[in-house]
This record gives structure tokens, sequence and C-alpha cells, in this order.
């Protein structure tokens, strides 16, 4: 199994945000693709950087406003603001009005919440986790049966016209749509402890990309606004999501039973090609976790997915600085290249 990434996705390096009325230091820190990079390389995988596929693949899932907004949007801030963080305070109203020329008035606009400041080389950093994703189903689309992509910073989160949860460009959601080039059905299988609310915003009416996310319930748990069990597609989307809800404190074979579910559906839709959102947050020492995965059970996913008989596109979401990021990483990613090779 290869991976891909490229070194250039280290450079967004956020230093903290603000939640729940106070700064914390941020944990999406560049250190988490390091510790799991290293990881690879300990363990034999080849590690390849990606092409340059251009904005076109990342312009099919989100609207190119949005797209260009992040190019300069670090150098017009300096301009404005001096030393101040970049970090939005002016957001749209559920009247979302227009959007203004100013950077202040466009940072809010295109970043709904405080937790994707903007550092020097963000575009860069995020442009290069997008084609790590592009060409992470390419390899699949041409012929291997999975691939891992070492997407960082995560994607999840974005939607088709708006930044949070740490997330800017929805890496996962630029997979399947270069999957769909080639597949009619294709499924996003998110397994993320946060709901994957940015895919879900930009495949909600379609009916050929169906997405099931595993994530804590949003009533009581971030990402507060979507994903709850009612939210099942609209329009031609209609009955192509899935919201699977866990409750805080979920056991491991909770978490499992639910993710069976998944599986089952995502086999009843007739998919035929997979991508993962890999979160490892479901990590009961992950810093953000509430619910009890452990390596074992992170183990049996991949096993079981690898069994699902799909091209697979492994998309790197969320698992944060916590004792065993890496090592369940490990786990996850040997587990897979060895069910693979029962199936060759
Ligand atoms: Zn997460």
């Amino acid at each position: 199994m290869k991976a891909i990434f490229d070194e250039r996705q280290l450079k967004h390096n956020p230093e903290r945000y603000f939640r729940r009325g106070a700064y914390i230091p941020h944990p999406e820190q560049p250190e988490r693709a390091v510790l799991i990079r290293d990881m690879l390389l300990k363990n034999g995988f080849e590690i390849e950087p990606p092409l340059d596929h251009g904005e076109e693949p990342i312009k099919a899932v989100h609207d190119p406003d949005y797209v260009d907004f992040w190019k300069d949007a670090y150098v017009r801030w300096r301009e404005a603001a001096g030393d101040a963080e970049p970090i939005p305070t002016y957001h749209p109203g559920r009247r979302a009005g227009r959007r203004s020329s100013s950077i202040y008035g466009q940072l809010g606009w295109y970043a709904t919440d405080t937790s994707v400041p903007l550092t020097e080389n963000t575009w860069e950093a995020i442009y290069w986790s997008a084609q790590t994703a592009v060409e992470t189903a390419h390899r699949v689309v041409t012929g291997d049966r999975m691939v891992y992509g070492l997407c960082r910073p995560p994607g999840h989160h974005a939607m088709s016209n708006g930044a949070n949860g740490f997330c800017f460009f929805n890496n996962a959601a630029v997979a399947a749509q270069v999957l769909r080039q080639e597949y009619g059905k294709v499924a996003v299988f998110d397994i993320d402890t946060h709901t994957g609310n940015g895919t879900l915003d930009i495949f909600y009416e379609r009916g050929d990309v169906f997405l099931c996310s595993l994530h804590v319930d949003p009533d009581i748990y971030p990402t507060y606004y979507l994903g709850y069990a009612d939210e099942t597609g609209e329009g031609p989307g209609k009955g192509a999501t899935l919201n699977l809800t866990l409750q805080p404190g979920a056991t491991e074979a909770a978490i499992l039973h639910r993710f069976r579910e998944g599986v089952q559906a995502i086999q009843d839709f007739g998919t035929e090609a997979l991508v993962i959102s890999l979160g490892f947050d479901m990590a009961r020492d992950d810093p953000l976790s509430e619910v009890g995965m452990t390596g074992t059970g992170f183990e049996t996913m991949a096993r079981e997915i690898v069994r699902m008989g799909l091209p697979t596109a492994l998309i790197q979401e969320g698992g944060y600085l916590g004792p065993s990021l890496s090592n369940n990483a490990e786990i996850f990613l040997t587990a897979s290249r060895d069910e693979l090779s029962k199936t060759d």
C-alpha cells in the first residue's frame, strides 16, 4: 500500500485559537503529520509526493471564489491589520447578506469559526494537502486497491464555501469527486469522532455520493450544527446521507456496532469505490475524545474496511497529539496492508 504526502503540508502552523471563551494552544499541529510520516517510514511504507493537479479538482467541490480567497488572504490581512492575529470576528448572520470587499469582512465570510487561523503559508499547506488527496484518488482510479493520503491540514469540516474545525479544503470530498470520474457510485465513510459536516454540506443534494458519518451526537459535542440522525439528504440526494451518532462514553463495542451499520449501508448503496475519512480522535486518550476506542478497535475497523472489497482512498482527518496517535495510525495501516495481502 502506497502513501502520499508532501512536506509543504507542514507549513500551516497555527499557534492558538479561541474556544469556549478562552485562548488554547491549537491542537492541529504540523507535528501530527511528522509523527505519522515517521511511523510510515519505520514500517516500510513507500511515501511519494503528489503531482500538481492544479486547482480544478479543488474547485470541483468548492466555490471558485472560496478557493481563490485563500491565496492572498494572509498578505491582505497583514497589510490591513499589521501584527494582529488573523482570526475573524465578523461573521454573517442567518441572513447572510453579501460579501464585503474588506479583508475583515471576507475572513469572517469564508471562515465560519475561530479555529482556522491564517498563517503565512496556510495557502501552500492546504493546497498540497488537497493535492495529496487528488493523487491518492488518482492512484486508486489507475488500479491501486488502497492508497493512504496523509492529508494535513485535515478537511472534512470544510464546506463548499466555508472553513471551520481546523479545515480549509475538503480533501475527502476532493478525492470522492476524482473517484467519480471512474466510478458511478462512490461512498465517503467518515470515522473521525466529529461530524463530517463539510462533506455533508458538499454532497447533501447529490445521489451519486453516499456519505456515512459516524460521530458523537452533535446535540452535545462539536460540530453541533450538522450530523443529526434525521438529516438524510435532499432532492436527488434524499437517502444518500447517513449520520450514525454515539453518546459520550460509548464503549468500543458500541462504536463497532454502529460502524457495522455503516458498512452495511455503504454496501446496500451499491458503492463501487470508497473514501475513508480517517480520524483517530475516537481514541480514548485523544485530547478531544469523549469515547473509548483502542488500537484493537482500529484494527478491527481496518480489516473490515478492506474486506468490503472496494477500491479505497484513505484520507487522513483528525487525531491529535495524545500518546497513541502514531500507534493507532500504525495499527490501522499495517492491519490494512496485512489484510490486503490476504486478498491478493
Ligand atoms: Zn475530529
